[in-house]
């Protein structure tokens, strides 16, 4: 195998490729040569341009060095290989092609998709919290660990709960922590029970967290309003359950009124309310689930506190508790001693209080990177701040619903109005357009579609969350965008079926996709 440093290849394009149609763009025009559309570049896999052998990078070959390690491979990798200037051409030209928070508003519901201050950014990256090992002896780390500190008493004083675990790493890993410390809390009094009840219109999370912690999962219906149905909630409880999980507000985008009342009924025969709180961006500064009866809560601090997601991560779930969880929270955790200096508690210790953590979620302290960004994010903004955040997200997200309401059915939102997000569904639409084509469509106007077919509770559901970092200018284009798509397909616009037509790749077989991927690259193509 020889090695060949390779001369720069300015298109990310080989001569043995030919011209390079693109192939599947109709195009008014002649196709061009590169296949490129002006700055719409067409960019092929790596495995297309890359060379096995080929590298960037001109080492010595050391004599006898081969011999000399302890494992050898019997195969080359074939992995493809390219100069650096190809390698940063080719992702950076891939990367042209994502869509980004940076670039426009991201309508999906549920998500919380804002802009994340470069400030926050920029304190995640001093160095003294970004380069510090959770191993570190404790006084050399004691800023991060005001910084952790600090951050619990805000959440603390913000829900109006009792203490909070700061270590789950995501909402789902937070749901799973509040539901250990309520199966501990039921344990420790020697009543384990069975059900969690979770609403037909819970995020899928819910449901699947309660199972995972061991409970049998029982649905709770809706009502005709797009809420917990509370008589029938009521009915169902017992002796059996161990708590109720509901979202608030919920992902209809609804605010859940009767939750104090579902608490008092849930506290009345012996069980727990675990309240979902990824919505919370809806009612920060404005609601302390605390003064609900809530017993566990988690925040996703990445989508209520700005911090970047998407992709898979990263996240950060921390846990407010009832005084009635707080014995059983995990380890390990940060506490303010009565010199105000704070320390971490890592072993359970009859002593302190904590020998009935249930366990730990991790095995260090939590998201350090996302904790100093959204500490940065709330006392940047203040508490008067933090209600602005929350009052404008719902301002937004009703000035959607009203400015759509005569175009796009909006099953809930027909008189009253929403909380975070706005609801549609796709009655109305003709020519046997549904959701997707809509959602196809708002590619080609140039958006990342809404969340679609969530929740389950509406037919054809489309969900849209503005954010309340849109301005009014940004908010009339997309609405102009939805207005006109939509418009399309109650006249049955064909067209809209094989949408998108301007993006790099037209409509994908996304069941086929899910159901037989094609995780690896196959020379012969298929
Ligand atoms: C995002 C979200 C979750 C899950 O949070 P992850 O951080 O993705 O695990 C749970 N419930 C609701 C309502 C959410 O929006």
């Amino acid at each position: 195998m020889t090695e060949t440093v390779s001369k720069l290849n300015p298109a990310g394009w080989r001569p043995e490729m030919g011209p390079r149609q693109h192939p599947d763009h109709e195009s008014p025009v002649d196709p061009t040569f590169t296949g490129n559309r002006a700055l719409m570049l067409e960019e092929p896999l790596i495995f297309e341009i890359g060379k096995v052998g080929e590298t960037g990078v001109d080492f010595d070959r050391v004599p006898g060095a081969a011999a000399a390690l302890p494992f050898q491979r019997s195969a080359p990798l074939d992995l493809p290989g390219l100069s650096e200037p190809e390698t940063v051409r080719h992702y950076t030209r891939l990367s042209r092609q994502n869509y980004a928070i940076d670039l426009g508003l991201f309508p999906l519901g549920s998500c919380t998709m804002k802009h994340n201050p470069r400030l926050d950014e920029k304190v995640a990256r001093m160095a003294g919290f970004a380069d510090i090992h959770p191993l570190q002896p404790q006084q050399t780390v004691r800023g991060a660990l005001e910084v952790i500190s600090q951050l619990a008493d805000w959440l603390v004083q913000l829900t109006g709960m009792h203490s909070v675990a700061m270590t789950p790493k995501a909402g789902a890993h937070g749901e799973l922590c509040g539901l250990l410390c309520i199966r501990a809390a039921l344990e420790a009094r020697g009543d384990p029970r069975e059900v969690v009840l979770v609403p037909e219109s819970a995020h899928g999370t819910n449901p699947a967290t309660a199972a995972f912690a061991g409970y049998r999962v029982e649905s709770i219906p809706a009502t005709a309003a797009g809420r917990v149905d509370f008589e029938a909630l009521q009915a169902r409880l017992g002796p059996d359950v161990a708590g109720v999980m509901i979202t608030n507000p919920n992902t209809c985008g609804l605010f859940e009124p009767d939750l104090k009342k579902i608490a008092d009924a849930v506290h009345a025969v012996g069980g727990f309310v675990y309240c979902d709180g990824a919505n919370f961006n809806a009612i920060v500064g404005r609601v302390r689930p605390g003064d609900l009866g809530v017993d566990a809560m988690h925040i996703n601090l990445h989508k209520t506190f700005s911090t970047p997601h998407g992709g898979g991560g990263p996240g950060s779930g921390p846990v407010v508790l009832s005084e009635a969880l707080t014995p059983f929270a995990p380890l390990p955790f940060a506490a303010r001693g009565p010199d105000g200096s704070v320390r971490l508690i890592e072993e359970e210790d009859a002593a302190d209080g904590h020998s009935q953590a249930f366990g730990r979620m991790a095995a260090f302290h939590g998201q350090m990177g996302m904790f100093t960004r959204a500490l940065t994010y709330i006392l940047s903004h203040g508490a008067d701040g933090l209600r602005q955040v929350a009052e404008d997200a719902v301002l937004n997200a009703n000035y959607i619903l009203r400015s759509l309401d005569d175009v796009l059915d909006a099953p809930f939102g027909k008189s009253g109005s929403c909380m975070h997000e706005a609801l549609f569904s796709d009655a109305g639409f003709a020519g046997g357009l549904s959701t997707i084509d809509l959602a196809k469509g708002l590619i080609d106007e140039g958006y990342h579609p809404m969340t679609v077919y969530f929740p389950l509770v509406v037919h054809g559901a489309m969900l849209i969350e503005p954010t309340e970092t849109e301005s009014k200018a940004s908010l009339d284009q997309f609405i102009g965008a939805v207005r006109s798509v939509a418009s399309r397909a109650k006249a049955g616009d064909e067209s809209l079926k094989s949408a998108p037509h301007f993006a790099p790749r037209r409509r994908l077989d996304e069941t086929q996709a899910a159901r037989k991927p094609v995780l690896a690259w196959q020379a012969t193509g298929n």
